[in-house]
């Protein structure tokens, strides 16, 4: 895989210099000036991230599956069943990115359905992602941010729910489904805290649990285990990580 990203790396290297001999010199010495920040960030993320606990793999489909920053996933696993979700994303957002398992995204169409009832628009913006491209995710957050500030709201590829099918971004219409704190002053946050576990789904990283989930408050990323342990979540307050009494690891 590493030689995979320094070969695309350098691909897109040749691509710029060649492209910057042919066209007008400063917007592609610009781009060639960005990719190298990438290329620099990425070595950084492979330098950073470290290998942790590899999930079971009698437990990786599993919908209760614990993956944080002490128990990770192979770069070869893709989960089994990922199907798009019907609900509305914003624009840009890539085919993958608007794929879940199956269950999560039959669940989270009825959720995003009834909560239109009311009058409360959801929009998604990332759901699946691979390994790889969980690499390029936090190395575009390195870039602009530095390693530690990126890692407490981007995780290590390997360390990301996202890769196992069962996590979604979303964002409120209203609030032009930017991925942010402000979704969490929304309505439709409101009816989420409220009724989410009905449909299987938590806030995986809520505001003050930050030292035992290992991540920043983030209202937007929603997680599905199924019912009857959100259920059990959610009367408990207990993240996944309490769950399990897995909280004294130390999760920074
Ligand atoms: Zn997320």
């Amino acid at each position: 895989m590493i030689f995979h990203v320094k070969c695309s790396i350098a691909t897109v290297l040749v691509f710029a210099i060649l492209v910057c001999s042919c066209v007008a010199a400063s917007p592609a010495k610009g781009e060639k000036t960005a990719d190298k920040a990438m290329e620099a960030a990425i070595q950084v993320v492979q330098k950073k991230c470290k290998v942790v606990n590899p999930v079971d793999q009698s437990n990786r489909d599993l919908l209760d599956v614990l993956v944080n920053k002490s128990n990770m996933l192979d770069k070869t696993f893709i989960p089994d069943e990922l199907v798009t979700v019907d609900i509305p994303f914003g624009e840009s957002v890539t085919k993958d990115r608007r794929k879940m398992r199956k269950d999560a995204a039959r669940a989270l169409e009825k959720m995003v359905a009834t909560m239109k009832k009311s009058k409360l628009n959801v929009i998604g913006i990332s759901g699946y992602r691979s390994f790889q491209s969980q690499l390029y995710v936090l190395s575009g957050y390195v870039k602009t941010k530095g390693f530690s500030k990126a890692n407490r709201t981007s995780a290590c590829p390997g360390q990301s729910e996202h890769q196992t099918g069962l996590a979604m971004d979303i964002g409120s219409t209203g609030n032009h489904g930017v991925l942010g704190l402000s979704f969490g002053k929304t309505n439709e946050y409101k009816w989420i805290i409220k009724n989410a576990d009905q449909y299987g789904f938590i806030i995986r990283y809520p505001l003050g649990k930050e030292k035992i989930t290992g991540y920043s408050y983030e209202p937007w990323h929603l997680r599905y285990v199924g019912t009857k342990l959100a259920g059990v979540l959610k009367k408990n307050k207990w993240t996944l990580e309490e769950y399990y009494g897995d909280q004294d690891q130390d999760l920074k």
